[in-house]
């Protein structure tokens, strides 16, 4: 068995973030685990700009962005194992780790869980009809398009508004395609603002808010798709609505989830409604010494702040390895008015903190509020808030052991 300081998965924004961050802070033994033959993430298929505005105040592509951290933790010889995946966790922070060389046997001092999240597919939604070829979810089509140069089709339909789904039917226009539409089944889309406006509405790609697929034709091949209209509240298909789109390609937009099944393993306590571990203030799971960040432990709408927030739970990860970090007491942060969910899920009451958090629905004029009983820990005022985009508040220490509340009001 190998020993080692700390363990990283995943050599995504996070994981390499991560990594940097310990090395500046001095720590030594530390060791990145990547599934794929090379680091990056899901940030080597995605080609097109927008990455980095907050760590690098400049706009990047996913490359451009995976390869600057690629470069720093080359420089700073950090070690990263490719084609090495984390298999199982066992007690005592022992991974095991399949690669090429077999199986390897490693111990950690603390681990960081940042091995990302996956898309919902088709099973996840439930669309009733044939089971044909040409039915991608979009990180897929992407990563056929981007990574391996191949066409997933010439005429397509797109289910969801994510923002995967907005960026591809940008792509597949700008390589030939024929984009019909996009269907969202809310009545919000669920991309982000910019995405909707530079990838359907600079191409004059329609988005049909409350529709969905309801059935899928062809046999061998998708030849077209049924799509309904639905009440904005049920989400039920309206009789009599039905309208028939001929493709050969339909993309799968409809949300990422954490992907956790080897910290579920380790006997991590994993969040309900996130999807993720459930974490305190310093990231760390309800296993101590195992800390989880970025699209693993929730989803983020961007790769800098999922780079930040592997940084901070590194900063936590250092001190624990040294005995230093304080978890102090167990108070519950709940989410309430307004709010879909929140990290962390708990916090020690030893200092400040921050609270990342998604909306319901889109309103405007809106105060996010933290509250511990009578007590309003921190809040800040947004002129919009959007459920597809991750807000952060700081919050003023908690005291006692009352639930603190997260609202928009
Ligand atoms: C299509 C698309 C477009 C996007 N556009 C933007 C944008 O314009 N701007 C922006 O800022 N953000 C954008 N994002 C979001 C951003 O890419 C993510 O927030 C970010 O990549 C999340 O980083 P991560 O390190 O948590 O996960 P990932 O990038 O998914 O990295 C996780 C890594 O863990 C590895 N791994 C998984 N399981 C294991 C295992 N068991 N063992 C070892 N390794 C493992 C994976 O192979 C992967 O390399 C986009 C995302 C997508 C999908």
């Amino acid at each position: 068995m190998e020993n080692r300081g700390i363990v990283i998965i995943g050599a995504g924004p996070a994981g390499l973030a991560a990594a940097i961050r310990l090395d500046e802070l001095g720590v030594r033994d530390i060791l990145i685990l990547e599934r794929e033959n090379s680091g990056g993430g899901i940030l080597r298929q995605c080609i097109h700009d927008g990455f980095g505005l907050e760590r690098y105040g400049e706009s990047i592509s996913g490359p451009e962005y995976a390869s600057r951290l690629l470069e720093e933790i080359g420089k700073r010889g950090i070690e990263c194992r490719t084609g090495s995946s984390v298999i199982d966790i066992g007690r005592d922070r022992v991974l095991t780790v399949a690669s090429a060389r077999g199986t390897e046997i490693i111990k950690a001092g603390a681990i960081i869980a940042a091995a990302g999240c996956r898309e919902r597919s088709r099973g996840a939604i439930m669309i009733p009809g044939e089971r044909p070829a040409g039915v991608y979810t979009a990180g897929t089509a992407q990563a056929y398009m981007n990574l391996y140069n191949r066409m997933p089709g010439r005429k397509a339909v797109i289910l969801g508004s994510g923002d995967i789904g907005l960026i591809m039917a940008r792509r597949l226009t700008l390589e030939g395609a024929e984009v019909s539409a996009v269907f969202e089944l809310q009545d919000h889309p669920n991309g982000l603002e910019r995405n909707i406006v530079q990838c359907l509405d600079d191409y004059s790609i329609p988005l049909y808010l409350n529709h969905t697929v309801t059935e899928i034709h062809g046999k061998e091949r998708i030849e077209g798709v049924t799509v309904s209209e639905v009440d904005s509240i049920t989400h039920k298909p309206k009789a009599g609505t039905e309208k028939y789109y001929p493709c050969d390609t339909l993309i799968l937009s409809v949300g990422l989830i954490p992907d956790n099944t080897i910290l579920e393993r380790a006997g991590v306590i994993i969040d309900p409604v996130t999807g993720g571990a459930s974490v305190d203030e310093h990231y760390m799971t309800s296993v101590p010494g195992i800390f989880s960040a970025g699209n693993m432990l929730h989803v983020h709408d961007l790769a800098d702040y999922a780079s930040a927030e592997a940084e901070a739970a590194a900063e936590n990860a250092a001190l624990y390895i040294e005995g230093k970090l304080d978890t102090g007491g167990n108070i519950r942060v709940a989410a309430a008015n307004g709010v879909s969910h929140v990290v962390p899920m708990r916090v020690s009451g030893n200092g400040p903190f921050t609270v990342s958090l998604r909306a319901c629905r889109r309103e405007r004029n809106r105060k996010v509020e933290i509250r511990q009983g009578e007590k309003v820990l921190g809040w800040h005022f947004f002129p919009l808030v959007i459920p597809s985009q991750m807000i952060t508040v700081h919050s003023d220490a908690a005291s006692g052991s009352e639930d603190i509340e997260v609202s928009i009001i």
